[in-house]
């Protein structure tokens, strides 16, 4: 069945919910992981994608995200300020074009932001891409109006980052602040701005199977070609800080199902790297080509020359 569909995904065809299931569920766990990454290699290549971000503004966050340790309504211990200042900006940037890495996002925390922070974000992008032009920009904001988005799209960022988390049916029991409908509208209206998007999500917050392929297929719905998987990393004082860790065997049947879900995209290691850092490998020959390189919001993620040593050593080149 495995060999079935990887055919049936290599000549162009798209598997079903039912065979995804199908595919999670089948004991010749080697061979999936395997057919997996010949669905990688045989439609994309082995270019690898790589990112690095900026926790533009950090912490007080009106949300209550589970997972999340910017929440205010959450006793975290992190770091927490409004929006960085331009050196700052430029300083990271300057760093990243250095080491040759792709894109570069400014994230900041928080439902939205207002308008005069939007502002000042285009005003950075335009120094950034003016002094650096080889980077391609990137941002995660939170739920954006259109005309926020279209600002930031003529000021070069190019691309609009807002995971979907999870199904549609298991969010309302992450966060009751906003909705999945809520994230869908603000990544069509990016869309409409003329971005490209990136949209993925978090594993190990309690979802089922089920679930996780039902937020594959809601990403295939929407055309996205860019997947951050994050590996819940409990944070202590947040809600899911007790949740326990998903098995080896459960992440990388994940990678595997959206490489056969997502056979062109981008499949991209985001947050708890440290977590799965001695299955990494694996999951990269399972699918992965993309990660988030460099340290990573409020989690500890990994070296950027490592990182790269790394990936160019399993035979891939970084884009
Ligand atoms: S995930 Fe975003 S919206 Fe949710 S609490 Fe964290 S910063 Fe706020």
């Amino acid at each position: 069945m495995i060999e079935e569909l990887k055919e049936k995904v290599l000549a162009g065809g798209q598997v079903s919910r039912e065979e995804a299931l199908l595919l999670a569920r089948d004991g010749d766990k080697q061979g999936l992981y395997r057919a997996a990454g010949e669905i990688r290699d045989r439609r994309v290549g082995r270019g690898f994608d790589t990112c690095s971000i900026i926790n533009a503004r950090s912490g007080k966050c009106s949300e209550n995200c589970k997972w999340c340790a910017q929440s205010a309504h959450f006793h975290t211990h992190i770091e927490e300020y409004d929006l960085v200042d331009e050196s700052t900006c430029l300083q990271l940037a300057a760093a990243n074009s250095r080491y040759g890495v792709g894109k570069f996002s400014f994230v900041t925390s928080g439902r939205t932001l207002s308008d005069r922070n939007v502002e000042r974000i285009c005003h950075y992008a335009k120094e950034i891409g003016e002094q650096f032009p080889d980077l391609h920009l990137c941002a995660s904001m939170g739920l954006l109006r259109k005309e926020q988005l279209q600002r930031l799209r003529e000021a070069g960022i190019r691309r609009y980052h807002c995971n979907l988390e999870t199904s549609a049916r298991y969010f309302p029991s992450l966060c009751t602040t906003h909705t999945t409908d809520e994230k869908v509208a603000t990544i069509r209206a990016a869309q409409e701005a003329g971005m490209e998007i990136c949209s993925g999500g978090i594993i190990g917050m309690g979802e089922t199977l089920e679930d996780r392929i039902d937020l594959a297929l809601m990403l295939r719905d929407l055309g996205i070609r860019s997947i951050p998987i994050n590996v819940l990393s409990p944070i202590p004082g947040t809600p899911l800080e007790h949740m326990p860790p998903l098995t080896d065997e459960e992440v990388l049947t994940t990678v595997a199902v959206f490489r056969f879900i997502h056979p062109d995209a981008y499949l991209r290691f985001a947050g708890g790297r440290k977590l799965i850092a001695h299955i990494e490998e694996d999951a990269i020959r399972a699918g992965i080509n993309a990660a988030i390189v460099g340290d990573l919001l409020t989690t500890v993620g990994s070296k950027v020359a490592e990182d790269m040593e790394k990936v160019k050593a399993l035979g891939f080149t970084i884009q």
